[in-house]
């Protein structure tokens, strides 16, 4: 594969990062980044998300019951809020309650992250404009 292929995949899959509401599965990137480059394939989208991560500019969200999903770094502090009705995660960038770091909690534990993780309909689903074509992948 040319360099300039790969410049071009990696390009098109931080792009889908970034323009997306929220941190997306390896498959939805796959669809998004596939727009801007034209046969990108599965494991070359699980190859440039690896070499993303090892160079910092994206980081993996773990929520249970979730496959991973990735999220472009340097988003600020964030958490995170997942429609029950179309499986969407969305990030809460201006919601910031939680506990702050360096915390120290009863028991002598500091806190060093805090991750929240919300529940329930998104805006979109609320008005009637959310996909209602059950858990997106
Ligand atoms: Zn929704």
């Amino acid at each position: 594969m040319s360099i300039r292929r790969r410049t071009r995949q990696r390009e098109a899959i931080l792009a889908a990062l970034r323009d997306a509401p929220g941190p997306l599965s390896a498959a939805r990137i796959r669809e998004a980044a596939e727009r801007e480059a034209p046969g990108l394939g599965r494991a070359t989208v699980y190859r440039a998300l690896r070499a993303l991560r090892e160079e910092g500019l994206v980081s993996v969200v773990e929520l249970p019951g979730e496959e991973p999903l990735y999220e472009s770094s340097g988003r600020g502090e964030h958490h995170h809020f997942r429609c029950r009705t179309c499986g969407r995660v969305l990030d809460l960038p201006g919601v910031l309650f939680g506990v702050p770091e360096g915390t120290l909690l009863p028991g002598g534990h500091r806190v060093e992250e805090c991750s929240l993780l919300l529940g329930g309909s998104c805006g979109d689903c609320l008005s009637g404009g959310g996909r209602t074509t059950g858990r997106a992948g």
